[in-house]
């Protein structure tokens, strides 16, 4: 087998189509020939061919099996997300009215103070000298005023 023929024989060599005869002929010039050897590692490198695991039967329902589950997890992770949106604005909104709420409670709880300091301040103003008073001895003094 010379250089023409092995070149031409070498991609039949890789998908092992040559019989055992053409075979052991390529082989030995492939051993003595270096720019062969080359020429064949270069294609052996890039000739990936034979290493593409023959496709079964089945091979389609199981790509198809494999994807459509894939397909189906990326439409629920878009439905989390929607769902997960949903619950962060309800969260917020709930957020919102209870700080709503308390700040209400808390400008009621105030304005009640206030109103609780200004009812004390009418009292101490008016009535400061009720507590002072011993009502025993007024109305003592005023039934005696009366004799
Ligand atoms: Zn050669």
């Amino acid at each position: 087998m010379n250089c023409n023929a092995v070149h031409n024989n070498l991609i039949f060599y890789l998908d092992n189509e040559l019989n055992q005869e053409e075979k052991q002929e390529l082989e030995k010039h492939l051993e003595t020939c270096e720019e062969c050897n080359n020429l064949y590692n270069q294609i052996a490198a890039t000739y990936t061919f034979e290493n593409i695991p023959e496709v079964s039967a089945d091979f389609t329902d199981n790509v198809m099996q494999k994807i459509v589950p894939s397909r189906k997890v990326d439409f629920n992770k878009q439905q989390f997300i929607k769902f997960s949106r949903r619950i962060a604005a309800a969260i917020l909104f709930m957020l919102i009215s209870v700080s709503a709420v308390y700040i209400f409670t808390q400008q009621q709880q105030e304005r009640y103070a206030q109103q609780q300091d200004a009812e004390e301040e009418i009292r101490n103003y008016y009535f400061a000298d009720l507590d002072s008073y011993d009502l025993n001895t007024y109305y003592t003094s005023n039934t005696e005023e009366e004799e």
